[in-house]
């Protein structure tokens, strides 16, 4: 009998519910989309609701809404992060069996004061690194790196990330007994069998930390494309923080189009006010990863034109 075979593209989109979606989302979510299907392959989406004191009440329903309306389609139920805490620490046990994390005691304003004693740089010193101070308790669980990561990034090109002295031990269990995002990434990546990670170049600095814990945990590694991410007047990321408009007051072809062009696509001017259905059936047809700028960020376009009344502002 034949077995199944794996498909051969599983990718994913995964955002956090700390607010709307904004144009910035909109970026990793359509390359996301456009990249699986190009490849005929699964699109997932999950939603990254780990850190529970940042997210907010609604904004995950808010952005499954939003998706559904802008027309993407993904394959299967989303996976929520805040269901799946008993895998993180089936993890977290391996590493730690395995000696790979260490607990520690060190506290913000100790780690800060350690940091400026030594020579400023962010890099943990690693007092707890051979076992926790006599009298100390734990407070966090910390991953032990060595070496560098390389790795051939689809849009941004080789990168090389050096572990142990750019980055240096890292949290996988939080103070505040919460799962850092690089483990539960990690682990939901390999369950849900993605090869392909497609996402803004904001986390291109997390994945030579995502592809060591790969290593660790003996988990696959996936391929990784890293899209420019928007930036606003003042060259900041989009975000809630720096209050990026949400999505949602967009007419959704004007905003895909925009999106389509910042990643380099070149939408024809005849889709300008064409069906949604339209532009995502040319979009799924003329995408090319090539065509996106190799740049870590580019400033979003004006989208206050795109909006249905702009008179207003
Ligand atoms: N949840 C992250 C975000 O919204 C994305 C994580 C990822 O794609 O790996 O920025």
């Amino acid at each position: 009998m034949n077995t199944p075979l794996a498909p051969s593209y599983v990718g994913r989109f995964a955002p956090s519910p700390t607010g709307a979606l904004h144009f910035g989302s909109l970026i990793a979510a359509a390359g996301s989309y456009l990249e699986a299907r190009r490849h005929s392959g699964r699109w997932l989406l999950r939603i990254e609701d780990v850190d529970t004191p940042r997210c907010i009440p609604g904004a995950a329903d808010g952005i499954l809404r939003t998706l559904e309306r802008f027309g993407f389609e993904w394959d299967g139920e989303p996976v929520w992060q805040s269901r799946r805490l008993a895998v993180y620490a089936d993890a977290l046990e391996r590493l730690k069996a395995a000696g790979h994390a260490y607990a520690c005691a060190c506290s913000r304003r100790e780690l800060a004061q350690a940091l400026l004693a030594r020579d400023g740089s962010r890099i943990y010193p690693g007092t707890c690194r051979n076992g926790l101070p006599p009298g100390r308790l734990a407070r966090a669980w910390r991953v032990r790196v060595a070496g560098s990561i390389a790795f051939d990034d689809a849009v941004q090109g080789a990168q090389l990330e050096d572990l142990e002295h750019e980055l240096g031990d890292f949290v996988v269990l939080r103070a505040d007994g919460l799962f850092a995002y690089q483990l539960a990434v990690v682990v939901d990546d390999a369950d849900a069998g993605v090869t392909h990670v497609v996402r803004g170049a904001d986390l291109l600095d997390s994945t030579g930390r995502q592809r060591y814990l790969q290593r660790l945990l003996g988990m696959p590694e996936p391929h990784y494309a890293h899209l420019p991410v928007a930036t606003n007047a003042a060259g900041e990321k989009l975000s809630k923080q720096t209050l990026a408009r949400a999505i949602d007051e967009l007419p959704p072809g004007a905003a895909l189009l925009a999106a389509l062009a910042f990643l380099g696509q070149n939408p024809p001017s005849q889709l300008a006010g064409a069906p949604l259905a339209e532009i995502w059936q040319w979009a799924q047809t003329h995408w090319s990863i090539a065509r996106v700028p190799r740049r870590r960020a580019i400033p979003a376009p004006g989208l206050h034109r795109l909006a249905p009344s702009a008179g207003g502002e």
